[in-house]
């Protein structure tokens, strides 16, 4: 908080709300309610956000489109299905400051990642390596490894894990650095986090992305914890692609479509190896069912299938609101929602527990992780009885997230209340 005098109480809180100009879109969301009849503390945007009032009735009216249409829908639906994604092409590229080209949505996460993989980890014998950090998240873990074992690769040698040191949980930029410098020579991919989803630690993506670039190393990156929680500028940091999902902070959804960004730099570029299928043929010629693929520029030449217009329905409602919104301003509130929830926690004193995301505002995201002591499970049971849905993490990390969009002062006061009672 950078107001002078931090309080305590609950009035506090509520007039922290009052003067937030974000709050009216807390009412542009479905908030579940808890038993007690009472919203829940929803701080679980790192896992799924919540929904969009405005989706339902986008979802329905592809449905009535479908119905009243039928095939003609692609062409003559309210928005034409045939260039659906089409619409995502400047959102999805200011949400993670990008050119309008540079960002498709499709697929999910993990597809993305290995559709990328084909196209930019291309071992050779003297480079032939992955550069990934040792707690990435598993299925990005699973990707990896088996992209490597695809070439007849194997991952005890064409794997190395960036750890951070002994003791230490968060990643010290300068290490990452020297292990890119050290190990160059062999590396053909870096991929890191914007947000390391356990810890929360933002990454220095344009330090680390030039360190890659210098070793001549591609370097791709995955936001499913950094899209639409924190400011990025992919394509000034020149990262050579990313990948991320869209049910967590972007609120589109389980199972939503997620996004890809391909650096204009090799968008542009036809020749590129890919695995591809119809839809990333240029439009013009698709249905003229030629042998030869002819790919479209940029991100959207990457694209296999037709897009699930169903699943893609409530990402209109939830872009509109991003824009709206705007992401400096978001992320403004996001710092303030944190500032406030770190002060709490401190002020609480529990040796219970500890706050492991870095301190430094441009260190974390909405996501403050904590490493509880003693029974953590025990804590994470308190909190969801209190109506906090949080996530417990074995064997010992609550992840909290504020999402600026939903969350309220209040709920962090809420939360700390509950945090005082069970781990005071
Ligand atoms: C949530 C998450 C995923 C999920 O992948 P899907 O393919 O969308 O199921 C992958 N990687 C990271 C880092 C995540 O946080």
């Amino acid at each position: 908080m950078t107001s002078r005098e931090p309080r305590l109480d609950e009035q506090a809180a509520r007039d922290l709300d009052a003067a937030d100009p974000l709050a009216r879109f807390r009412d542009r969301f479905e908030v579940p309610l808890g038993a007690d009849g009472r919203p829940l503390v929803y701080f679980c945007g790192h896992s799924l956000g919540l929904l969009p009032k405005a989706a339902r009735a986008l979802v329905a009216r592809e449905i009535d489109d479908w119905g009243r249409l039928g095939v003609a829908g692609h062409f003559e639906a309210t928005h034409p299905w045939y260039a659906y994604h089409e619409q995502f092409r400047d959102r999805g590229a200011r949400l993670v400051g990008a050119l309008p080209g540079e960002v498709v949505m499709m697929n999910s996460l993990t597809v993305n990642l290995h559709l990328m993989m084909a196209t930019f980890y291309r071992p050779t014998v003297r480079r032939h390596a992955i550069l990934l950090e040792a707690d990435a998240f598993p299925s990005d873990r699973y990707a990896v490894i088996s992209q490597i074992r695809h070439h007849g690769l194997d991952p005890e040698t064409s794997l190395i894990v960036a750890r951070p040191r002994p003791g230490e949980s968060i990643h010290r930029t300068a290490d990452l650095e020297r292990l890119i410098e050290e190990r160059g020579g062999e590396i053909a991919l870096v991929l890191l986090p914007g947000v390391q989803y356990l810890t929360g630690q933002v990454l220095e993506i344009e330090r680390l992305g030039a360190a890659a670039r210098q070793q001549g190393c591609r370097i791709g990156l995955d936001l499913a914890h950094a899209a639409g929680n924190i400011v990025l500028r992919l394509h000034d940091w020149r990262v050579d692609f990313a990948v991320w999902c869209s049910y967590k902070y972007l609120n589109a959804g389980p199972g939503a479509v997620g996004g890809c960004f391909v650096h204009q730099s090799h968008g542009a570029d036809p020749t590129l190896p890919r695995l591809a299928g119809w839809w990333g043929n240029d439009p013009e010629t698709r249905f003229s069912m030629r042998p030869e693929f002819e790919p479209r520029q940029g991100a959207d030449g990457w694209q296999v299938s037709n897009p699930p217009i169903l699943s893609m329905a409530p990402l209109l409602a939830s872009l509109a609101i991003f824009d709206e919104a705007g992401l400096e301003t978001l992320r403004a509130k996001s710092v303030r929602l944190t500032d406030y929830l770190l002060f709490l926690i401190d002020t609480l004193g529990s040796r219970r527990i500890e706050v492991i995301t870095p301190r430094d505002p441009a260190g974390r995201s909405c996501q403050l992780s904590l490493r509880v002591r003693h029974a953590p499970r025990d804590l994470a049971a308190a909190l969801s009885a209190a109506g906090v849905v949080c996530d417990f993490r074995e064997p010992d990390v609550i992840r909290v997230s504020t999402a600026p969009l939903y969350n309220r002062f209040h709920d962090v006061w809420r939360f700390a209340q509950t945090l005082a009672r069970d781990a005071g």
